[in-house]
């Protein structure tokens, strides 16, 4: 079935489908030859012969004809009648028989044929490569790490048993491929996994654990590996991978995170050393409509406010920007300022309540981040989830509106939507947002095609499972201390680079330079020092936290060259 779909797959894209539009043209042209000779036909028999014939009848003429076949039912008796009847005959010879096979063969069969002779699968790299990526398996979160690679100029190789999606990243994504199976010694040798930079495992959990156990036995490049269920960790860990990515663990973390209304230090994303970066819905705290400004945030708690999420878009906040009930507050603060925070607006933890459609090792992963805070929350399915013994289900259809309003719905404060079918999650996150305007409504995107239709259909916060899984990768790769906002904005740190040593923060014009903004100083032995002003003086001992665009960093990278902590 698979080859089938790849074969005509083939007749869709590239010069194949230019091709298949020749062959349109050109089956218009013969429909069209076809209607004017049974017009002809009927007007001839008509006014030489006196016969009076349907169109259908001169259509059927035209086609025995023109193929050869010629019945002989209907004929003409004159000599121009003939004389027609031949030119027809021909045509249809020249038209039908000889130029539509030949075009048929020239057209998709040779150049099918000529494709399938000239992709010769590599089985092996040059011995001379070194410093390369080797990405094991091709799978949503690959494709997105695949164009991170290709666009970061990091030389890397897809390594796949899978000859189909080999010919199709060679050919039409212009990607190396190695052809084999992941675990084979001899392949790996022949990658010359020993030189390469760092391996990728994003098979299935068991397919990881032997890669990592056959490398291990080969040499002691880095791996990092992506496990499915969080179970598997240690073993895959004992098989010698370097890094493990529970994806799924991380991403119920991140949905779980996002869903509750309870206080501050309940959404702290994630921090660096003293740093806690945490985020914070503005719907029930005292600064709905008002502007940052007139929120005073810093002075009430200390904590600065680094950016704003409305519904989906990250601004860099501005003293004007409005906080609306919908808007979510990301903040940068020390623990002790949080707490402050949340003594601002944490009173309506005994109220909250999430709903969590979907309880896959997502949905669970969510659930068990819950439990921990704790925050209380209902879990619904479809089906049992085998893996988990811990939680109960409600058994039934999410899309079902009676079922959710049975369940008692409308108290949820939040809602985490995470099946494994986008349709389904873009349907609920409509028809909640439409009976809920308040809600703070979480959704998972299968596919990174359907983040922007989840935010179009009233999602506060969507995570892609590929892409969080390919910028943890590409955090991995680059040793970056980094943290994940969401596409497109993250929070790194630098040591302050030589040149801008002993100069304010006015004139080391980082930001209309680079466009990354500080948001804080660390000095060693020193408290955090929070939005610096522009008299602030930069030394040699600082390290700068700073918030910006992947681009932006890398800007920043190249302007005051790399000097990652
Ligand atoms: P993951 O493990 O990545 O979370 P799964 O496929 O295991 O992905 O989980 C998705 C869950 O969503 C499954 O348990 C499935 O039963 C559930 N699900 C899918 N569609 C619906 C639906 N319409 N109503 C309720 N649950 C659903
Ligand atoms: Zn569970």
């Amino acid at each position: 079935m698979k080859t089938i779909s790849a074969e005509l797959a083939y007749f869709l894209r590239g010069r194949a489908r230019q091709n298949l539009k020749v062959l349109l043209y050109y089956c218009g042209f013969l429909l069209l030859l076809i209607l004017v000779y049974a017009s002809l036909f009927r007007y001839l028999m008509l006014h030489l012969e006196g016969r009076e014939y349907s169109f259908i009848a001169g259509v059927y003429w035209a086609i025995t004809v023109m193929t050869t076949l010629g019945f002989g039912d209907i004929t003409f008796h004159t000599d121009i009648g003939y004389i027609f009847a031949t030119v027809v005959t021909v045509s249809g010879v020249v038209f039908l028989l000889i130029i539509l096979p030949f075009g048929l063969i020239s057209l998709f069969l040779a150049p099918w044929i000529e494709q399938r002779l000239r992709y010769r699968p590599s089985f092996s790299l040059p011995p001379e490569t070194r410093g390369h990526v080797l990405v094991f398996g091709v799978n949503p979160t690959a494709r997105v790490l695949l164009r991170k690679l290709g666009s970061r100029k990091i030389p890397f190789v897809v390594i796949t048993d899978d000859y189909d999606e080999s010919l199709r990243l060679e050919e039409e994504e212009n990607v190396r491929v190695v052809c084999g199976s992941p675990t084979d010694v001899n392949l790996l040798t022949k990658v010359r996994v020993d030189s390469a930079r760092y391996i990728f495992a994003n098979l299935s959990d068991t397919q990881n654990t032997n890669l990592c156990l056959t490398v291990r036995s080969l040499c002691k490049t880095p791996i990092a590996a992506v496990v499915e269920d969080p179970e598997h960790i240690d073993l895959v860990r004992l098989a010698g991978a370097d890094k493990v990515v529970p994806l799924q663990r991380i991403i119920g973390r991140y949905l779980g995170i996002r869903s509750t209304t309870c206080g501050a230090l309940a959404h702290v994303i994630d921090s660096f050393d003293a740093l806690q970066i945490a985020e914070l819905p503005v719907y029930g705290t005292p600064f709905v409509d008002l502007t940052l400004e007139q929120a005073k945030i810093r002075q009430k708690t200390g904590m600065t406010v680094i950016g704003v999420w409305e519904r989906g878009t990250f601004t860099i906040p501005q003293k004007d920007t409005l906080l609306s009930s919908a808007s979510l507050v990301v903040m940068a603060g020390t623990r002790e300022q949080l707490q402050k925070m949340e003594d601002l607006t944490g009173e309506q933890k005994e109220d909250d309540l999430v709903y969590i459609l979907g309880h896959g090792r997502i949905g669970c992963a969510a659930a068990n981040f819950l439990d921990r805070k704790p925050v209380p929350y209902i879990l619904i399915d479809q089906m049992e989830n085998q893996h988990c013994q811990k939680h109960i289900a409600i058994l039934g259809d999410a899309t079902n509106r009676n079922l959710l309003h049975q369940s008692g719905i409308e108290k949820a404060k939040g809602l985490i939507i995470t099946t494994n079918d986008d349709s389904t999650n873009i349907f609920l996150t409509l028809s909640s947002r439409n009976s809920n305007p308040h809600m703070r409504i979480v959704a998972r995107a299968n596919t990174e095609e359907n983040v922007a239709q989840l935010y179009a259909a009233g999602a506060d916060f969507v995570v892609s499972n590929a892409s969080v899984g390919a910028n943890i990768l590409m955090n991995i790769l680059e040793s970056k201390e980094s943290i994940f906002l969401t596409e497109g904005v993250t929070i790194f740190r630098r040591t302050v680079p030589q040149i801008l040593v002993n100069k304010t923060i006015e004139e080391a014009q980082i930001r209309p330079q680079t466009g990354c903004s500080i948001i804080a100083i660390e000095r060693p032995g020193e408290t955090l020092q929070l939005a610096p002003t522009p008299d602030t003086r930069l030394t040699a001992e600082c390290s700068l936290m700073l918030i910006g665009s992947p681009e932006q960093e890398e800007r920043f990278s190249k302007h005051f060259g790399v000097q990652r902590i």
